[in-house]
C-alpha cells in the first residue's frame, strides 16, 4: 500500500486516467488529497486516509505556503491551535481555490502566494483540506515578492515598506499581529 500527499506527482495523462482525489495540470496527474494510492484499470484514485493523528476536523492550524498551482496551494503545517508543540512530519495540506474566500476567486495568486504564512481551518482531517473563508483565517505574514521584505497591512492590501510594492492577499484579521 502506498500513501501519497497532496501535490505528489502520480503519473502522466497519456498513461493513466484521473479518478477521485487527484487533479491534472500540464498533462500530469497529482494527488489532491492525502491518502492511499489506488490504481485500477489505469484509473488513478487517492482514497483519503487520516495520516496525522493530532489533526481533527475543525482545528485551526498555521502553516507555510510552499507551492501555488493553478487551483491549489500546498501548505506545510507547523502548528495547531491548543497544542503546545510543533507538528512534525505532517506532509502537505491542501488549500483549494474554492476554499480561500467566500467570494469567487479567479486567480489563486491574487490571494495566496509562495512563502506566505497562513492560518486556516481544517475542513477534512483525512484529506488534509483547509479553508481560509472565515475573517480570522488567511494570510498572517507575507514577504514582498520583489525584494523579500516583510509586508505591512494597508487597508485590504499589503505594502512593502522597503520598495513600495503593493500586493493583494486573502488577509486574516490577525495579519501582522504576531499571534494567531
Ligand atoms: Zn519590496
Amino acid at each position: 500500500m502506498k500513501f501519497v500527499m497532496p501535490g505528489d506527482r502520480l503519473g502522466y495523462k497519456e498513461e493513466f486516467v484521473a479518478g477521485e482525489g487527484v487533479y491534472e495540470e500540464n498533462g500530469e496527474i497529482f494527488a489532491a488529497v492525502a491518502g492511499k494510492l489506488i490504481v485500477r484499470d489505469k484509473v488513478i484514485n487517492v482514497e483519503p486516509v487520516k495520516v496525522i493523528p493530532e489533526i481533527e476536523r475543525g482545528d485551526v492550524v498555521l502553516g507555510r505556503v510552499i507551492d501555488v498551482r493553478n487551483s491549489l496551494a500546498l501548505v506545510e503545517l507547523s502548528r495547531k491551535k491548543g497544542l503546545d508543540r510543533d507538528l512534525k512530519n505532517t506532509g502537505l495540506a491542501a488549500l483549494h481555490i474554492s476554499n480561500v474566500q467566500s467570494e469567487y476567486l479567479k486567480d489563486l495568486n491574487s490571494a495566496i502566494r509562495y512563502m506566505d504564512i497562513i492560518k486556516a481551518r481544517v475542513i477534512d482531517e483525512k484529506s488534509l483540506k483547509l479553508s481560509t473563508k472565515e475573517d480570522e483565517m488567511g494570510v498572517v505574514k507575507s514577504i514582498c515578492s520583489l525584494c523579500k521584505h516583510e509586508m505591512v497591512r494597508e487597508g485590504n492590501t499589503l505594502k512593502c515598506p522597503n520598495c513600495g510594492n503593493v500586493e493583494k492577499r486573502k488577509l486574516s484579521s490577525d495579519y501582522g499581529k504576531g499571534e494567531w
